[in-house]
C-alpha cells in the first residue's frame, strides 16, 4: 500500500543527502539530484511525493504493477529493466519498479500532480464530510465507479471498493443517489484502509490466512462466505452471467501474472449485494 511505502521511503531517505539519482524514464533521463537532501516522502492518496532540497518534488505513482524496494547502499543495483527510478544515499538505495508515473516538478507546483484529489482517507487532513459530499454529487453514477474516482476521495483501490460494498450490502452498479448512509460507507472504507496501512497484504475479513483475507475480491466462482452464493466477477474480457455456473474462463481470467486480479474487474455477491433494495423501507442488509 502506498501509505506504507511512503513511510518506509521516508525512513530510508528523509534527512539524508542523495548520493545518486537515476531516472530511467526518457523525460527525466538527464535529471540529477545527487548532492541534495531529501526532506520528506509523503503519500497523497495513491500518489507518492518525495520532497528534495532546492524546491524540487519527485512525483511517482505505482499504477497497476509498481512497487518499491529498499536495499542497503552497499549492494549493487540489480540489472533489471523494470527499474524506473533509483534514489540512493550513503546508507540505502530505493528502487522503484514498474512505476506508472515518474516526474520531477517544483514543490510549489505539487498541486499539478495531486491537486485534483479528494480528501485522503489516510491523510492528516482527512475530511469525511467533504468526501461524502463529493461522492454523492453525481447521483446517477454507479457507486463502485464513484468510490474508485480519486477526485471524490483518495486512496480506495479495487480491493477496498469490492470489500466495502460487500460489507454494506450494496450492489456495485447501484446509483450513488440510491445508496443509504453514504457517511457509513465512507467511514467503513477509512477504517479498513487504516487497519491495513501497516501490512504488506490486505485483510478485510479479520482472518490473515491465505485464501481467507477477503470477502469477495479475487474470489470469482467461489461461495460467498455469508450466504454460499457464487461470487461473480465482471470486467474486461469477462461476461457476467448471473444465475448460471461461472465459466472456467471467468475464474481463470481474474488472476494476472502477479496473481492479482485485473484492477478493472468488479467482484460481488449477487445475493448479499442486490442491485437495489427489495423494499426500500425494510432495512438495509448492510447494517449488520
Ligand atoms: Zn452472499
Amino acid at each position: 500500500m502506498v501509505w506504507r511505502a511512503a513511510r518506509q521511503l521516508d525512513a530510508a531517505l528523509a534527512g539524508r543527502v542523495l548520493t545518486r539519482s537515476d531516472f530511467r524514464v526518457p523525460r527525466f533521463a538527464t535529471t540529477n539530484l545527487a548532492g541534495r537532501p531529501v526532506q520528506a516522502v509523503i503519500s497523497r492518496g495513491k500518489h507518492l511525493l518525495a520532497r528534495v532540497g532546492g524546491g524540487v518534488t519527485i512525483h511517482t505513482h505505482l499504477r497497476m504493477d509498481g512497487s518499491w524496494r529498499i536495499r542497503p547502499a552497499a549492494g549493487f543495483v540489480p540489472r533489471d529493466h523494470r527499474i524506473r527510478l533509483v534514489l540512493a544515499n550513503a546508507d540505502w538505495q530505493a528502487l522503484g519498479y514498474l512505476l506508472g508515473v515518474v516526474e520531477v516538478l517544483p514543490t510549489a507546483q505539487e498541486s499539478r500532480a495531486v491537486g485534483h484529489l479528494g480528501p485522503d482517507l489516510l491523510g492528516p487532513d482527512w475530511d469525511a464530510a467533504e468526501a461524502v459530499r463529493r461522492l454523492g454529487a453525481d447521483t446517477d453514477r454507479p457507486v463502485g465507479e464513484a468510490l474508485l474516482d480519486q477526485r471524490n476521495l483518495a486512496g480506495i483501490g479495487n480491493l477496498y471498493k469490492a470489500e466495502v460494498l460487500f460489507l454494506r450490502g450494496i450492489g456495485p452498479w447501484r446509483p450513488v443517489g440510491s445508496v443509504p448512509d453514504l457517511p457509513a460507507l465512507v467511514e467503513l472504507a477509512r477504517r479498513l484502509l487504516d487497519a491495513n496501512k501497516e501490512r504488506t497484504g490486505q485483510v478485510t475479513t479479520g482472518v490473515d490466512r491465505p485464501g481467507e483475507q477477503t470477502w469477495v475480491y479475487g474470489r470469482a466462482g467461489r461461495p460467498c462466505r455469508r450466504c454460499g452464493a457464487r461470487i461473480l466477477a465482471a470486467g474486461p474480457g469477462i461476461r457476467p452471467r448471473a444465475g448460471s455456473e461461472p465459466s472456467p474462463r471467468m475464474t481463470a481470467s481474474t488472476g494476472g501474472r502477479t496473481g492479482q486480479p485485473d484492477e478493472r474487474i468488479t467482484f460481488w455477491c449477487p445475493h448479499c449485494q442486490p442491485p437495489a433494495p427489495a423494499t426500500p423501507a425494510a432495512g438495509d442488509p448492510g447494517t449488520g
